[in-house]
């Protein structure tokens, strides 16, 4: 067997030891003669399962019980619809930061129930910059402030919290548990597990509890968190297999020295691989230094019609997905917790070679 180097924005890479559990337990898990997909989600093992998956990441991130921690479906985009459907509450407008595709998303989909105030836009800069706090104009009544603080088509990332006044809204979806937060500074946070959690088709919500109970009348009760949490994610039949995996992430997360760790080893990827690309005179990323993703390095090489052979000459040297997002081209290398540094080293010794037969 050989597997590949998977630069993936979504679906990812997974840790390789926990796809190895996850086969050894496949056919018969812990002598229940039942694999976990073919387990009732209601049986003390996927209920077991489910609270250890909680609990591990209740201590990754250091969540206190003041937040509920759900797991839930549908995506992170379904999430675009759930936070003002649950937070509006008797106010009608939000505030939204715009720093990219999936900050559009997000505020297309609040305009449905909202006013949205956009408080700042990089889109003149063609998404190339976090726009400083000092510049945005905040609502007045805004019933929570939402940002993206990973942008994982245009690879730029807060390396700071917005200070708000309104409960702060965060689609992590592509920075979560790269390195330590501080959960207690926001009202909620969610994510597509797809990157750095599990497999796609669960989805993750924390949220501060005093602010449930304000969900709309009309949120449908698969939206409305506190029914989630009134249920602990079981109000139907929860995605048990990728929670299971899920559970299995976040074990070899701790098994790594948790996300202080993590980020150390997130920070040297980066580092060396923005290196490669800003030493290189032949491939170029666009994104101001302060505000480049740890997790998604977007990079162009100065001739583009050597694009397809590029990827193709990779996908030889089997490094794989790293074509860009159909909407800005170029390539994109994701470099998840489960990219090892082995992957960007080979990614790098590949640039460096192609430049020196090509540039
Ligand atoms: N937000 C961000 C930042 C994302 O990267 C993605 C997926 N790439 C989404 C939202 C949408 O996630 P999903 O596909 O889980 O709906």
């Amino acid at each position: 067997m050989s597997r590949k180097h998977n630069f993936c924005a979504g679906p990812a890479a997974l840790p390789e030891s926990v796809l190895q559990t996850a086969r050894e337990e496949m056919l018969d898990w812990h002598g229940a003669g039942l694999s976990v997909m073919e387990m009732s989600h209601r049986s003390p093992e996927v209920v077991g399962i489910a609270e250890r998956a909680e609990a591990a990441l209740r201590e990754l991130l250091g969540i206190g019980d003041d937040y509920a921690v759900l797991f839930l479906q549908g995506g992170a985009s379904t999430q675009f619809s759930a936070v003002p459907l649950n937070l509006l509450g008797d106010k009608r407008s939000a505030d939204y930061v715009n720093t990219g595709q999936w900050s559009k998303k997000a505020i297309a989909e609040g305009k449905r129930y909202a006013e949205v105030n956009v408080v700042a836009s990089a889109e003149d800069s063609n998404f190339s910059i976090i726009p400083a706090q000092e510049s945005w104009q905040l609502g007045a009544d805004a019933a929570y402030l939402h940002y993206t603080p990973n942008e994982t088509i245009g690879g730029v990332e807060y390396f700071w919290v917005p200070e708000v006044d309104a409960p702060l809204v965060a689609d992590m979806s592509s920075t979560i548990l790269s390195r330590p937060i501080d959960v207690s500074r926001f009202g909620a946070i969610y994510a597509g597990a797809q990157k750095n959690i599990g497999p796609a088709g669960l989805t993750l919500v924390i949220v501060r509890r005093d602010l449930l109970g304000r969900a709309s009348e009309l949120c449908p009760a698969m939206l409305n968190w506190q029914v989630a949490a009134d249920n602990d994610s079981m109000y139907n039949t929860p995605p048990t297999y990728a929670l299971y995996l899920a559970g299995l992430v976040f074990d070899w997360l701790k098994a790594q020295g948790g996300l202080a760790a993590m980020e150390t080893i997130n920070r040297r990827k980066a580092e060396k691989l923005y290196a490669a690309i800003d030493g290189s005179g032949f491939y170029a990323n666009p994104v101001e230094l302060a505000s480049r993703s740890l997790m998604n390095v977007p990079f162009t090489l100065a001739d583009d019609s050597l694009d397809k052979t590029f990827l193709a000459e990779a996908e030889s040297a089997d490094l794989l997905n790293l074509k860009g997002h159909r909407s800005v081209g170029g390539m994109r290398a994701s470099i998840y917790n489960a990219v090892s540094e082995a992957s960007v080293d080979a990614l790098i010794a590949f640039m460096q070679d192609f430049e020196q037969r090509y540039g």
